[in-house]
């Protein structure tokens, strides 16, 4: 793959371009319930085995007559009541039939008149209204037509979609294996979460951030633990995770300092295909293989790891796990802020959608924009792009990524 010198700055979506022609899906499949489907990234095209509705059924309580030559005020004698999951009778001629939501149409009726619509006198009805053939009766087919193309293979299952599936009488679906992804933290100065602080130490949050980010696009987590900021012990690891994973993703330790050995580590291991984002938060990335498998080197300062990994890693992980991706719904929303030109970079800031009772949504910073706070990312709802070389006047519309579209499903 043909990437730039280091020195330069890539724009994301030519990186992004680069990235994604050279990957392809490496997970088998597997079948499993309509039960545990949910999220999960279909192997397979589906066609409907059979129509939804089977049968022309009535969409109300009522009463299913034949229509024609029907005028407001006819009365015919009830003649035989099917409530949902019976089958009736054909319809004597100048007779209706009692008839609930769902229950099948008799042959000889056309239409159902709501109860709403009609009164009793003793076993007649009378209908108070006109009526057009066809009122109220529900199509067999006008939902899913039999041998309809119900998903396309690639496609991650929905709520709504596992009831789909469910009504055309589906129990086991044919999907992708999900994605095992190691997932690496490199830093001297890292603990985890529970362990006593020492001077000089910090927790460490991106394991959780991504990992969390992973678990949300249905990807299975390979712990692989905080790595000491020396090359033997980051080759070590590289080679470990490359092993036991389908790709890797690795935290901190891919700048330019002494203390910092992923890329090093990488050209010795594997291969690298370093470049630098033209992106503000997240320029420091490294990107390559171990093993035939992809890696992904997130930079240490919190934000930037997760602009990165949902810019780049989160598509990236698409196409390795089999998923097609809806395009992201293009939002452009006005800023309720001024901000200087921007660099040569393209910067992601972290805004709030502002909602009041007599205006447009507005976008609002968090706070700091600082690639170390992560708290305005927490507090966000989502990224606002402002291009490279490029002012922000109050009201200017800017291109606004939900953090509910980019960060997964759940
Ligand atoms: P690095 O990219 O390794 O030079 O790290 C840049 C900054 O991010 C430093 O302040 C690190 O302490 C911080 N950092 C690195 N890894 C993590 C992590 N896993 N969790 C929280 N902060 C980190
Ligand atoms: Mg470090």
């Amino acid at each position: 793959m043909a990437l730039s010198p280091s020195t330069t700055l890539t724009p994301i979506d030519q990186a992004l371009t680069q990235i994604l022609s050279g990957l392809s899906p490496v997970v088998g499949e597997e079948t499993v319930s309509i039960s545990a489907a949910l999220h999960r990234v279909l192997a397979q095209d589906i066609r409907a085995p059979l129509a939804v509705p089977g049968y022309d059924n009535s969409a109300m309580d009522g009463y299913a007559i034949n229509s024609r030559g029907l005028n407001a005020g006819a009365k015919f004698p009830i003649s035989q009541r099917i409530p949902a999951g019976s089958v009736g009778q054909p319809l004597s001629a100048d007779t209706a039939a009692r008839i609930f939501t769902g229950a099948p149409m008799p042959s000889g009726a056309d239409a159902v008149v709501m109860q709403e619509n009609c009164h009793l006198e003793g076993e007649t009805v009378v209908v108070e209204v006109p009526v057009r053939s066809g009122e109220n009766v529900r199509r067999a087919g006008a939902d899913v037509q039999q041998g309809e193309l119900l998903f396309n293979a690639g496609h991650r299952l929905r709520a709504p979609d596992i009831g789909m599936l469910a009504g055309v009488g589906l129990q086991a679906l044919t999907v992708r294996r999900p994605l095992r992804v190691a997932v690496l933290t490199t830093g001297n100065e890292l603990v985890r979460p529970g362990q006593t602080l020492q001077a000089g130490q910090i927790y460490n949050s991106n394991f959780y951030t991504v990992s969390s980010l992973l678990q949300g696009l249905g990807h299975e987590v390979l712990d692989c633990g905080i790595v000491t900021d020396t090359l033997q012990a980051t080759e070590q690891a590289l080679l470990e995770a490359a092993q036991n994973a389908d790709c890797i993703i690795s935290s901190g330790g891919v700048s330019v300092g002494e203390e910092d050995h992923v890329r090093t580590a990488l050209n010795n291991v594997g291969a690298l295909s370093f470049w630098k984002l033209a992106i503000k938060p997240g320029k420091p990335f490294a990107f390559g293989t171990i093993a035939n498998k992809a890696f992904f080197g997130l930079p240490g300062n919190p934000v930037s790891a997760f602009v990165n990994f949902v810019l780049v890693i989160r598509p990236a992980l698409a196409r390795l796990g089999g998923l097609i991706e809806p395009p992201t719904i293009p939002w452009h929303l006005p800023a309720d802020f001024e901000m200087e030109t921007t660099g040569v970079r393209q910067e992601y800031l972290r805004v709030r959608c502002l909602h009041s009772a007599n205006s447009a949504p507005r976008l609002q910073l968090t706070g700091s924009q600082s690639s170390g706070v992560l708290s305005s990312v927490s507090h966000s709802d989502g990224l606002a792009i402002v291009p490279a070389n490029t002012a922000v006047k109050r009201g200017d519309l800017l291109r606004f990524l939900p953090l509910s579209e980019i960060v997964g499903h759940s």
